[in-house]
């Protein structure tokens, strides 16, 4: 099976109104890849309206209800449950009654929004990369990442330097914003995801950089491989190669979630490997 060993832990599902592919069909594509694991992320539920790309409170209940209906049809398949969680001010309470309504196996931390309603990987805002200088947008960007980190309310956190996602990054060596971060990593023990979306967007890299990796690696931190998938065909996109570069800074585990508990288990062996056996 082309990808057994892995796990894809961060796939959206159509309740948040820009993805394809509902649980059943996501799950039959995880089968036919040969994924160990398949877990969904959809964007959290906020408390009353909010955007206009997740799903409404009113509609946890069929998200949690999709994947238990998938759980009782392919019991061959593990199947995990989260979400992807905004990190916003004041919503701490919300959270608190969130973590309370199902039984979850873990949260990913993420920072879309950075102040005044501004969303660092909306199109909508590519006028902001035009008029303001990256370097501040990656400066505001890696500060609340880091707060993100340190909330303590995530298993993991999401797409590090989604920044770039539309080609913006600021001159010089890039070290310099990834430091805090990894270090608050480091202090609060979490991991992060090399997301292979970054490679379908106009920056064409993984989220992060390789930078990045080489730094955690050093450090230490544990990391997992998603797609961020938003269509079935996204599914375990790009694994083949982030594994290579991970093996190739050094890594030799990734890690897992079952209710919110950790796991490591071994690199998988990529496909050119086997083909040199
Ligand atoms: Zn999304
Ligand atoms: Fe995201
Ligand atoms: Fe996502
Ligand atoms: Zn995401």
């Amino acid at each position: 099976m082309p990808l057994s060993g892995f796990t894809d832990y961060h796939v959206h599902t159509p309740l948040c109104r820009h993805a394809q592919g509902w649980p059943l069909e996501m799950a039959q594509k995880a089968l036919a890849l040969g994924l160990d694991e398949l877990g969904f992320a959809d964007h959290n539920p906020m408390p009353s309206l909010f955007d206009d790309w997740r799903m409404l409170r009113e509609e946890l209940p069929q998200y949690l209800a999709s994947i238990e209906d998938v759980r009782a049809r392919l019991p061959q398949l593990p199947i995990r449950l989260g979400l992807e969680m905004d990190y916003l001010d004041g919503c701490q309470s919300w959270w608190e009654e969130l973590r309370s309504a199902a039984s979850w196996d873990f949260w990913i931390g993420s920072v879309h929004y950075l102040g005044d309603g501004f969303e660092v990987d909306n199109p909508k805002y590519l006028s902001r990369y035009r008029d303001q200088d990256p370097e501040e947008i990656w400066t505001a960007y890696w500060a609340r990442y880091e707060e993100c980190i340190r909330s303590g309310w995530f298993d993991f956190m999401a797409h590090p330097d989604l920044p770039k996602k539309f080609g913006f990054v600021p001159k010089g060596d890039l070290r310099r914003f990834y430091e805090g971060s990894i270090q608050a990593l480091v202090d609060t023990g979490l991991a992060y995801e090399v997301n292979t979306a970054g490679l379908r967007k106009d920056c064409r890299e993984l989220y992060p950089a390789r930078g990045f990796v080489a730094l955690a690696k050093e450090a230490g931190v544990p990391v997992l491989i998603n797609s961020d998938a938003h269509a079935v065909e996204e599914l375990g996109a790009g694994f083949e190669a982030t594994v290579e570069m991970l093996r190739e800074v050094g890594y030799t585990e990734l890690v897992r979630f079952e209710a919110g508990r950790r796991i490591s288990v071994p690199l998988p062996a990529s496909r050119r490997a086997e083909g040199a056996e």
